[in-house]
C-alpha cells in the first residue's frame, strides 16, 4: 500500500533561493525568469525565498533558464516584455527589442513637436516609439506604419493595453506598408521619426548575442547599413509640412553618412545628437519649402 499520488502541482524539493543560486544565470536575470515563471513579485520572492517552490513554475523557470545560458536567447524573449521608457512593452520574436538609445528619440520628437502635429513613425515594430509619445503628448496626430503584419498585430496588441483611447480616438493609427508605401501622395506630416534597419549585411554583431535572435529585417539594411535610412531621408521632403523636420536614429559611425543623405534631399540644419554612451546617435533635419 503506497501512499497518496502526489499532484503535479505539490512542490518539488527545491526553495526559491537555491533555485536561482543553482541555475547558472546573473541573479537580475534568474530573478526575472522565476517572477515570470511563479506570477511573483520581487519583494514576494525575496520575503519567501526559503519557501519550496509548486514542481510546474520550478519545472517551468528550468526549461526557461536553459534557453538562456545554454542558447543565449533574449530574455525579453523569454520574459515576452521589455521596458521602454518607463512603459511596459510586449515583445516577440516577431519585433526589434527596444533599445535605451531608442528613449532619446522619443525625448527629442516630444521635445521639437509643436502643438497638435501630426507626425508619422516609419518602421513601428514593437510600436515602442509612436506608443510612448502618444501617451505623453495626447495633442499629436500619429501614424505609424511597419512592413511586417506580425508586427504591427504586436503594436496595436501594444497600443491597446498602454494608449486605448488614442487608439480609439483614432489619434494613433497603424497602417501597413514599407516605408513610405501606405503614406498617400498629398499627405503631410510636421514631424517624421524612424529608427530602421541600420546595419550593415555582413556586420558579424549580427552574430552574436540578442541580435541573432531578432528579425533580421529589424536590424540590417544593405551592404552599408544605410538603403533604408537612403529611402527615408529622400522621400521625407515631399511628405514635410514647411519647417518640418526629420529624426532619424543610425548607427554610431553614420552620422556623416546620414548628414550627407539629408542635405542632398534638401533639408537644412542638419545636425546630430550623441546618446548616453557619447556615440552619435540621431540626426535631424528641417524641411523649409522656401530654402
Ligand atoms: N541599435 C540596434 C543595435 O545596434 C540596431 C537596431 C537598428 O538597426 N535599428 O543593436
Amino acid at each position: 500500500m503506497t501512499g497518496p499520488t502526489r499532484s503535479p502541482e505539490l512542490t518539488c524539493d527545491i526553495t526559491y533561493d537555491r533555485l536561482i543560486a543553482s541555475c547558472g544565470l546573473p541573479r537580475l536575470e534568474a530573478r526575472a525568469l522565476l517572477e515570470h515563471c511563479c506570477a511573483k513579485s520581487r519583494e514576494w520572492l525575496v520575503a519567501h525565498g526559503d519557501e519550496r517552490v509548486p514542481t510546474e513554475q520550478a519545472q517551468a523557470f528550468i526549461q526557461l533558464a536553459a534557453r538562456r545560458r545554454d542558447r543565449q536567447e533574449p530574455l525579453a524573449y523569454l520574459l515576452g516584455w521589455r521596458e521602454f521608457h518607463g512603459r511596459k512593452f510586449s515583445v516577440s520574436a516577431a519585433v526589434l527589442i527596444p533599445r535605451p538609445e531608442t528613449e532619446l528619440l522619443v525625448d527629442l520628437a516630444i521635445q521639437i513637436a509643436a502643438p497638435q502635429a501630426r507626425l508619422l513613425d516609419l518602421g513601428t515594430g514593437s510600436g515602442c516609439i509612436a506608443i510612448t509619445i502618444a501617451c505623453e503628448r495626447m495633442d499629436l496626430k500619429i501614424i505609424a506604419t511597419d512592413r511586417s503584419p506580425e508586427a504591427l498585430a504586436q503594436a496595436r496588441s501594444n497600443a491597446e493595453h498602454l494608449c486605448p483611447d488614442r487608439l480609439a480616438g483614432n489619434r494613433l493609427e497603424f497602417r501597413i506598408g514599407d516605408w513610405w508605401q501606405s503614406i498617400a501622395n498629398e499627405e503631410r506630416f510636421d514631424l517624421i521619426i524612424s529608427n530602421p534597419p541600420y546595419i550593415a549585411a555582413a556586420d558579424p554583431h549580427l552574430g552574436i548575442g540578442d541580435l541573432r535572435f531578432e528579425p533580421p529585417g529589424a536590424l540590417a539594411s544593405g551592404d552599408d547599413g544605410l538603403d533604408s535610412l537612403r529611402t527615408i531621408c529622400a522621400g521625407a521632403p515631399s511628405r514635410l509640412n514647411d519647417s518640418g523636420t526629420l529624426l532619424v536614429e543610425h548607427g554610431y559611425d553614420q552620422a556623416p553618412a546620414v548628414q550627407v543623405l539629408m542635405r542632398k534631399a534638401g533639408l537644412d540644419a542638419v545636425r546630430t545628437v550623441k546618446d548616453a554612451a557619447g556615440l552619435d546617435r540621431i540626426t535631424i533635419g528641417t524641411w523649409r519649402q522656401s530654402a
